[in-house]
Order: C-alpha cells, then sequence, then structure tokens
C-alpha cells in the first residue's frame, strides 16, 4: 500500500466542507497508534498529547478494549433499544453508581452533541420551558440546539458576555468579565448576574448547562465552588443543573472523577452529560439524569445506534481498566508533575502567559512576546514545531491563542517529562519566530 498525503489532502478538499479545520500547514494522516504513541503515512512516530482531543482516555489500541470490541463484534453488532443487550445494561449500571447522582437513569447517544441536546430535551420537557443558561465560553456542540448554547467564538451565531450569558431564545446579558478578581469575589459577582437573569426571565428558565473546565474554550477553570453557589440559587428557582463532563469526566482532572465534584457542596447536578473518553474511540455519548426528569419524556423514543452493543463492551472494557489501575490517581500524580515542568518552562520565556489546569488537562496560553496581546500565531507556531519534534498537542479558547495538553490517562512520569522536554523546546523554537 503506498500513501501519498498530498494527494489525499487534495482529496479531502474535493469531498469534505471547508469549515473542517485540519491541523497544520502540511496535513497530518494518522495510520496506527499503541499506548501513548501515534505513527503517520511517512512511519512518523509522536507522542500523542492530545489523546485524539481527549477521546483516547486510556491509551491507544488497548488490548483489553480490541479484545471487546472484536468478541462483541463477532457475536452480535446492532440491536437498538428495541431489544435488550447486556453490555448496554450492564455500562448503564455501571455509569449510574459513579454518577453520583440519586436514582440515576442513563440515555446512550453517540456523540457529546448528542448527549447535550437530550440534555436539553430533557430540561426543557421536565420544566415546560425553552430557555437555557449557558456560560460564556462555552462548547457543547454543533447541532442546531447546542449552537445556541456554545458561547465558544468559533461556533457561537451570538457574541455572548463574559459570566454569561446564555440563551436559546433571547438576550439577557451579564455584566463581567471578572477576570483579576479573586475567587470569592468572581462566584459573588456571577452569582448577583444569575440572579439578575432569573429575575429578568421572571423565572422562566429551565436549565443551566456549564463544563466545570472549559474544554475547547482553552481548559479555563472557574473557581471551585462556583456551581455550587449556582446550584444554591437555582435549586430555590427549580432550575435544573446540567454539568457537561464531556471533557471533564472519568477523573481525568486528577483530584476528581467528574468535574461538577469541585463544586459538590450543595449537592450533585440534577443532569450530567458524557461521551469522548469512555468509548475509548468508539462513538459514544450519554445523559445521567434523576429518574424524574429522564422519565418526562413520552415513552417510545428509541435511539438506533444509542447503546450499541460493540460500543458498549469498549466502554466497559476501558471503564473496567481505567479504575483497575487508578488512572485518575495517575491523571493527578503524572499531570501535577506535567503542571509544574511546564510552569518552570514557562518562567523563562516571553511568549508564555499562563499555564493552567488540573490533572491531565492543561492550556497554556500564549501571548507575542513582550506584549499583553494573545497570540493565535504563536500557537500555531508551537503546533507547527512541536510537530517537528515528534510532539501532537491541541490548541483552542482564547481566540486560538492556548494550547491543550491532555494525553491518555496511561501517561507515564518518563513520557511527560519527555513530552514536557520537547514541548519546552517547540516554545523556544517559536518565540524565536515571532
Ligand atoms: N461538550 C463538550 C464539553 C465538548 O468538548 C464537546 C466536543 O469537543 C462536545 C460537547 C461535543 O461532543 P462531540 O464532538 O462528541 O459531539
Amino acid at each position: 500500500m503506498t500513501h501519498d498525503p498530498a494527494s489525499l489532502h487534495a482529496r479531502h478538499q474535493s469531498v469534505l466542507p471547508s469549515w473542517l479545520s485540519l491541523y497544520y500547514e502540511r496535513p497530518l494522516e494518522l495510520t496506527h497508534g499503541e499506548g501513548r504513541h501515534v505513527w503517520d503515512a511517512e512511519g512518523n512516530r509522536y507522542l500523542d498529547f492530545f489523546g485524539g482531543i481527549l477521546t483516547t482516555m486510556t491509551a491507544h489500541a488497548l488490548p483489553e478494549v480490541t479484545k471487546a470490541v472484536a468478541e462483541q463484534a463477532g457475536r452480535i453488532i446492532h440491536t437498538s433499544t428495541l431489544y435488550l443487550s447486556r453490555p448496554m445494561v450492564e455500562l448503564a449500571e455501571r455509569i449510574a453508581a459513579l454518577s453520583g447522582i440519586p436514582d440515576a437513569r442513563v440515555f446512550f447517544t453517540t456523540s457529546g452533541t448528542e448527549a447535550n441536546d437530550a440534555a436539553l430535551l430533557l430540561a426543557t420537557t421536565y420544566r415546560r420551558s425553552n430557555q437555557v443558561l449557558a456560560m460564556r465560553n462555552s462548547y457543547h456542540g454543533r447541532s442546531f440546539s447546542t449552537v445556541g448554547i456554545t458561547g465558544n467564538q468559533s461556533w457561537s451565531p451570538t457574541s455572548l458576555s463574559p459570566l454569561q450569558t446564555l440563551y436559546v431564545h433571547g438576550g439577557v446579558r451579564s455584566r463581567g468579565p471578572y477576570a483579576g478578581l479573586s475567587d470569592d469575589a468572581y462566584t459573588e459577582a456571577c452569582v448577583a448576574d444569575l440572579e439578575d437573569m432569573l429575575q429578568q426571565t421572571a423565572g422562566g428558565v429551565a436549565a443551566l448547562i456549564a463544563e466545570p473546565v472549559q474544554g475547547v474554550g482553552g481548559f479555563t477553570m472557574p473557581p471551585d465552588g462556583l456551581y455550587a453557589a449556582f446550584r444554591e440559587v437555582l435549586a430555590r428557582h427549580g432550575i435544573l443543573w446540567i454539568s457537561d463532563e464531556v471533557q471533564t469526566g472519568w477523573g481525568r482532572t486528577g483530584d476528581h472523577f467528574w468535574g461538577w465534584q469541585a463544586h459538590a457542596e450543595n449537592g450533585p447536578p440534577d443532569m450530567l452529560t458524557f461521551a469522548k473518553g469512555i468509548g475509548n474511540g468508539m462513538s459514544i455519548g450519554g445523559v445521567v439524569a434523576r429518574a424524574e426528569v429522564m422519565d418526562s419524556l413520552s415513552a417510545n423514543s428509541i435511539s438506533t445506534f444509542g447503546g450499541s452493543p460493540v460500543t458498549m463492551a469498549a466502554g466497559l472494557a476501558n471503564l473496567g481498566y481505567l479504575l483497575e489501575h487508578d488512572l485518575q490517581g495517575n491523571a493527578r500524580r503524572v499531570g501535577g508533575l506535567l503542571i509544574e515542568r511546564l510552569r518552570a518552562v514557562a518562567a523563562g520565556l516571553d511568549l508564555v502567559r499562563e499555564v493552567r489546569g488540573r490533572g491531565l488537562m492543561i492550556g497554556i496560553e500564549l501571548v507575542r512576546p513582550g506584549t499583553d496581546e494573545r497570540s493565535p500565531e504563536a500557537a500555531s507556531l508551537v503546533l507547527e514545531a512541536a510537530r517537528e519534534r515528534g510532539l501532537l498537542i491541541g490548541k483552542g479558547g482564547q481566540g486560538g491563542a492556548s494550547l491543550r495538553i491532555a494525553p491518555p490517562m496511561t501517561l507515564t512520569i518518563a513520557e511527560a517529562e519527555e513530552g514536557a522536554d520537547l514541548l519546552a523546546d517547540a516554545l523556544r523554537a517559536a518565540q524565536g519566530r515571532l
């Protein structure tokens, strides 16, 4: 078999949408992966610090997952939700038990977008209102309804304001931005905004949806406890809290299994959505909700591909591996070391404004050296320089000026150190070119 990435790129351009973004000026064709590494069509090996956009949760080609997929595919590939499948029930049981949501029910979808769509449908049906609050700089998907709650500039049809606003329909704006405030003052200001918004909407809001750590928004974190403070206000008004855990779930942030647990003081969310990592690359998503919320839809709904036995088998094997090997603990230890290393590197570089993050979810915000101006150009240069050195990283957030680091959660200390060195070198090379 011959590989010709250039001709593949030309074919890509002639059949796929122009708005499907490709990283790298010379597009990268990946052919296989193993552990924390992937290979391209020219035989180059890369240390993968982006894990297929946080989807390769444990490792590339994890034998346990590959075996489970092959065995299930050999038995039956598709059943639909009209019939029972053992892997679907078993994975639902495990996720319900882990969710922290009492009397939990699980609905499986095939992506995070669809999971959030389902959560919106459930919340708006349960509350008989079609208004939903979302955060500025958020990303919840790209379907018709999830674009409406996505504040990230590249996807939002409207430019949403800082704490931020909302709305599937209508436009109350919050004040903000709150950068520079202490955590307590930030939380207080946001809560005051929330109260204002709820007054302006006369209690007609169904839900607030938020990512505990904003993923596409550049791995930005609100202060711990922000959503606990929101929760108290929301509960008073009977409004649902939906925690979008598509990027933060399964212990990636190290300290907690779910991102909402950094905001747990006033109880769990009413719903959480998940996707990406649990399938280790298989198409999966889902919603966990309290039974009374989940059951607000009328009977006779189906999902043709949600809960597919092959995907569920992958999820069970992947989750089993994650728990048996305490990958949350690994994310805390190795991620902590990586953050420390990267902060030390950043201290000597003018183009880094901030290294932030938790566990194996690390954002690096870049500026034009000698200025305070965010620099998407710097991010692109670092991405290219890292590729040249055999390291794949992500970017996004802050207008494209942030790098995103989220390796598979089996990352070893030696790999973290190697990746930090490669990235340090790439940052220095990019700084030299700015
Ligand atoms: N929610 C969050 C927080 C995400 O980061 C994403 C995707 O990046 C989505 C939802 C959408 O998930 P998917 O791309 O699987 O539709």
